[in-house]
């Protein structure tokens, strides 16, 4: 029998790493997320610190190693983990770096350069597994056999969402996404594009999946406008637009302690009217595993 789709949490913190005891529940790697396919396309979304720790499980998975790493972006907590992912060092390993690029800078070069000397003692040129680099777009492409869909967010010099389709099985990554509420995209002042949510709306529409920034409260997000992540609730009500039953609250913001995460999650449900309560919604943990 083939194996289904496993979706494995190995970094759900934004912006930055938290270690201590305030942080053990949830985590404190930044963003890495693994989607392993039933014909073992292995597909990495983002390579925050969580990537190290994933690196080190592929390498005791024994066999050579092919593996697709989708960046959404390039800020810190998003490519920090890159050069400690233990894979890239070995030889007869296929590593393919994929996301956007800007007109000033290309994407090998955006990653070569947080490995050149002064930050990192080796180059990217020198790791010995051969990596590719793959320029994506906002669109569709079919990558290692599987269909992917991207979008650009909200995000302080964009990010990029990824919907993933293999088969009947919808799976969507979304983190560094601002979803505009309404009481901002009345008098927006922002340069965010006000489409992004209506995009978003119809490629993730009955996803069995959504993997979305979630960093801030309700409360919170008022005097953080325009930083490029989303309240809780605002994640919730795309959700229900959507039509999507299972939401992993993910980024979570670097201040809140485990006992926080506890607390906001409940008073979001408790805050949103009973229809929201069929969603499957919870705060995404390091280790955690889902299958389809
Ligand atoms: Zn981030
Ligand atoms: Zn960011």
């Amino acid at each position: 029998m083939k194996a289904g789709i496993k979706v494995k949490f190995w970094g759900v913190r934004g912006s930055i790493p938290t270690p201590g005891i305030k942080y053990v529940k949830y985590g404190g790697n930044t963003s890495c997320v693994e989607l392993l396919l039933p014909d073992e396309q292995l597909f990495i979304f983002d390579a925050g610190t969580g990537i190290r720790e994933l690196g080190n499980s592929l390498c005791n998975r024994e066999k050579q190693l092919k593996a697709h790493i989708f960046l959404s972006h390039f800020h810190w907590d998003h490519i920090q983990g890159l050069p400690f992912f233990m894979p890239s060092y070995i030889k007869g390993n296929e590593i393919v770096i994929l996301g956007m690029e800007t007109q000033e800078v290309k994407l090998d070069k955006i990653l070569s350069n947080q490995m050149e000397s002064i930050y990192f003692p080796v180059k990217l040129q020198s790791l010995s597994a051969d990596i590719k680099f793959h320029v994506l777009s906002e669109g569709n492409a079919v990558i290692d056999g599987v269909n992917i869909d991207t979008v650009f967010t909200n995000h302080p010099g964009q990010s990029m969402g990824y919907v993933v389709t293999y088969g009947k099985t919808k799976i969507c990554y979304f983190t560094d996404n601002e979803i505009l509420p309404a009481w901002v995209t009345e008098d927006n002042k922002l340069k965010y594009r006000l489409d992004c949510r209506d995009k978003i709306l119809y490629l993730t529409k009955g996803a069995d999946l959504l993997i979305h920034d979630a960093q801030y409260t309700d409360e919170e997000y008022k005097s953080r406008v325009g930083w490029g992540h989303s309240s809780i609730c605002e994640v919730l009500r795309l959700a229900k637009d959507a039509k999507i039953n299972r939401v992993a609250l993910f980024h979570h913001d670097p201040d809140h302690s485990d006992d926080q995460i506890n607390i906001l999650m409940a008073n979001c449900k408790e805050q949103l009217d009973e229809s929201y309560h069929s969603i499957d919604c919870f705060a995404a943990h390091e280790g955690m595993e889902l299958h389809f």
